[in-house]
């Protein structure tokens, strides 16, 4: 049984200050958005691509069913579904010089560096063939939009924020059994955390822009791509 069920809409939605954990966690992420490492001169647009590429953005707890979501609205609506998570887990597989890294943050249910992710961001879009991009698991906290901006700069048309209670997310990462280093209730529980201190800032920046979809994701997958039609169709 979980410790701490708390409705994700009811934060979104809510126009009063967040708890204070959540405060607290914020500032840090932004203190640490705008640390030395991350104050260089502005680079943004420096994508080799002729035609500004389309970017959205996928966003929601673990096991909410992001990637399920993704690849259907990808296959149905044309874009190449990049999931960061699966970008920095293949990272581990081929060895590169952060795998080592990686593996270890992932382990722990923490973030990825945000120059590392979106740098393997970027070097995925420009080598890509295709121009319209569905990216899950992104930002996951202020740094990484913060970072971003910096280095790639497109302004998201479509913020995705799939919404479920902690306890239905717990439930379906532990029933999924992909062999994940990271499905496992300690990790989970830590990801939840992260998800809410990091994460959330982020879907109250883009609902504060206007940019923000909000999906319930209690249902079958056909109900929940129905709910999602609507934000995709001409
Ligand atoms: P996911 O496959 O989306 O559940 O992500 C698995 C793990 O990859 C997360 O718990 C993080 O450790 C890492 N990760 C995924 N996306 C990001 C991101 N945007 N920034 C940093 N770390 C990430």
């Amino acid at each position: 049984m979980l410790r701490r069920v708390f409705s994700l809409s009811t934060l979104i939605s809510s126009a009063k200050p967040s708890p204070l954990l959540n405060q607290v966690a914020y500032g840090l992420s932004f203190l640490k958005a705008f640390s030395t490492d991350t104050l260089k001169p502005v680079e943004a647009g420096i994508l080799s691509k002729a035609t500004t590429p389309t970017i959205n953005f996928v966003l929601g707890g673990p096991g909410v069913g992001k990637g399920t979501q993704c690849a259907r609205i990808a296959d149905t609506y044309g874009f190449t579904h990049l999931s960061v998570g699966d970008l920095l887990r293949k990272e581990i597989s081929s060895n590169s010089e952060y795998g080592a890294m990686i593996l270890e943050t992932i382990t722990k249910g923490k973030i990825v560096s945000s120059e590392v992710t979106v740098k393997l961001l970027k070097s995925t879009i420009d080598s890509s063939k295709t121009n319209r991009f569905l990216i899950d698991g992104f930002p996951r906290s202020e740094e990484n939009r913060v970072t971003y901006e910096r280095i790639i700069g497109i302004e998201p048309e479509v913020v995705l924020f799939f919404d479920c209670d902690e306890e239905e997310m717990l439930k379906r990462v532990l029933h999924r059994n992909q062999g994940r280093v990271d499905d496992n209730v300690d990790t989970t529980m830590e990801r939840l955390k992260v998800f809410e201190a990091y994460t959330l800032p982020v879907i109250r920046y883009y609902s504060e822009k206007g940019k923000l979809y909000k999906i319930n994701a209690i249902g079958t997958e056909d109900e929940i791509f129905e709910r999602v039609k609507p934000i995709f169709a001409p």
